[in-house]
């Protein structure tokens, strides 16, 4: 049984309190986040009143939500009104938000407690959580490595155990990758599955809430918590949210697990090609069938996203002018100067050349050459998936093509830094849901993740077989050592 729903039972029995639980969150927090950096901010007096709500609730007779007492880190680009949201950029570094996002106020219906908030790249743009206001998120595992990114604070937060669930985001893998690097359970469910109201808008055709946990029934948990439909996002999908953690133990003989050899060649290194196919065969040995799949287009998956998630960034970030939200430019020379200052002294470099790219895309001129060919392009690979999953039940790839790599080695290099993604963003072109999920160690002991694909709304299905590699493997069980202290 996970964490959560350990602690939420245990909190909902009364064998514990949710003040006792959230307090030793605290002093975990306390003596482990100085040496990783995953938390922007939190703040112990509301924490713990938040915690005294729940116990008095209990008190009084009533019955506890699915979460009692469970601490939850939520990233920084995921609006509460209780605290800042930063994105970690300086152009919102003073901004809090008039209201919750829907996640926000889901968790806290559940009677979750929402201790803090997860460092990120600057708007959730990267795979390494170097770019961030506040300094960079550092591997616990090897804190001379990158956490992964860009929800690498959240991602961090569960591997280092201060707390067994938080909350990322997804545009194109940043949910799975810093999972696959941390070696934590990282889940980005389908498009329209979870509402993005209140999530600050990346690529908002791509753009999905998940949770990260230690455990898959932790994760179904969360999901369930999470999931559902809300008339303020307008691609929120209205059907109803399974009991995903009830349906954890659906036989797994017999389902087909569809393996692309394109996924296994060139990039890929051995650790990892290794202990994926490992993990392949333990679903063969548990009675699936491994099912040999085609995708013609993936070859040109990267160049697709990252000209999607550019045009749609650089509409998206149009909103930061200096005027309706966060940083203004001290002493501007006439109202240009101010919005270009703002600008240009809020936004860092990467978040600049996004918008720079993704406005070319757009001009006219180019939005044939570019945005529009990356449209047809993300069709193409949709209808792969399509004929895929008349073939399989879900598809089994690797989250990264290495393991969690050194502090400072790929940020000169954008290009070797948008290379990290090339087995995530299927996902999020595709609108599927994707789990990432320990499957071993390298040679220097970091954590693999291997991942799983299923179509779109196919999580009950996707989460058992997941869950079912889970009880018959350990990885998930294993800690860094700052975990101990
Ligand atoms: N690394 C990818 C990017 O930089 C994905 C980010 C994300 O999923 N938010 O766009």
């Amino acid at each position: 049984m996970g964490d959560v729903i350990n602690t939420a039972a245990l909190v909902q029995s009364g064998s514990t309190s949710a003040a006792d639980v959230v307090s030793a969150c605290l002093g975990r927090i306390k003596r482990r986040d100085k040496s990783v950096n995953a938390l922007v901010s939190y703040d112990d007096d509301r924490v713990l009143a938040d915690a005294a709500r729940i116990d008095k609730k209990r008190a009084s007779g009533k019955s506890l939500g699915k979460l009692a007492g469970v601490p939850v880190v939520v990233k920084d680009n995921i609006c509460t009104e209780f605290s800042r949201t930063t994105c970690g950029s300086k152009i919102l570094e003073t901004y809090v938000s008039q209201f919750n996002a829907f996640v926000v106020d889901q968790l806290i219906n559940a009677d979750a407690v929402i201790v803090g908030k997860g460092n990120l790249d600057e708007f959730a743009m990267g795979s390494s959580t170097e770019f961030s206001l506040h300094g960079g998120t550092l591997n616990p595992w090897d804190t001379n490595r990158v956490p992964g990114g860009s929800s690498g604070g959240p991602a961090v937060a569960v591997a280092s155990r201060m707390v067994s669930a938080s909350l990322g985001s997804d545009t194109g893998g940043s949910i799975r990758q810093p999972a696959s690097f941390c070696g934590v359970v990282g889940l980005k469910p389908s498009y329209g599955r979870v509402s993005r109201y209140g999530l600050v808008a990346y690529g908002s055709s791509l753009d999905q809430i998940g949770p990260f946990t230690t455990s898959v029934d932790d994760a179904a948990l969360m999901l369930e918590v999470i999931a559902g439909h809300d008339g303020r996002d307008s691609t929120s999908v209205n059907q109803d949210v399974p009991t995903y953690s009830s349906a954890l133990n659906e036989p797994v003989e017999g389902k087909r697990i569809g393996v692309c050899a394109a996924c296994f060649a060139e990039g890929l290194s051995d650790d990892v090609r290794q202990s994926v196919e490992q993990a392949i065969e333990k679903l063969r040995d548990a009675g699936c069938e491994i099912v040999p799949i085609d995708l013609p287009h993936m070859k040109y998956a990267i160049a697709s996203y990252y000209m999607i998630a550019m045009a749609e960034a650089s509409s998206n970030l149009a909103r930061f002018d200096g005027v309706h939200y966060g940083y203004r430019t001290e002493q501007p020379q006439d109202l240009a100067d101010m919005y270009a200052s703002s600008r240009g002294e809020g936004f860092g470099a990467e978040v600049k050349r996004r918008i720079m790219m993704g406005t070319y895309a757009l001009s006219s001129g180019y939005y044939d050459a570019y945005y529009l060919k990356a449209l047809k392009v993300r069709r193409l690979i949709k209808e792969d998936f399509d004929a895929a999953f008349k073939r399989c039940d879900v598809i089994a790839l690797p989250v990264a093509p290495t393991t969690a790599f050194a502090i400072g080695e790929k940020i000169d290099d954008p290009l070797a830094m948008y290379l990290s993604d090339m087995y995530t963003v299927f996902a999020n072109l595709a609108g599927l849901c994707a789990i990432s999920l320990p499957c071993g160690f390298d040679a220097a002991g970091l954590p693999i993740g291997w991942q799983l694909m299923g179509p779109p709304f196919g999580e009950s299905t996707l989460l058992s077989v997941a869950h079912q590699y889970q009880n018959i493997t350990d990885f998930h069980l294993q800690t860094p050592a700052l975990a101990a202290d």
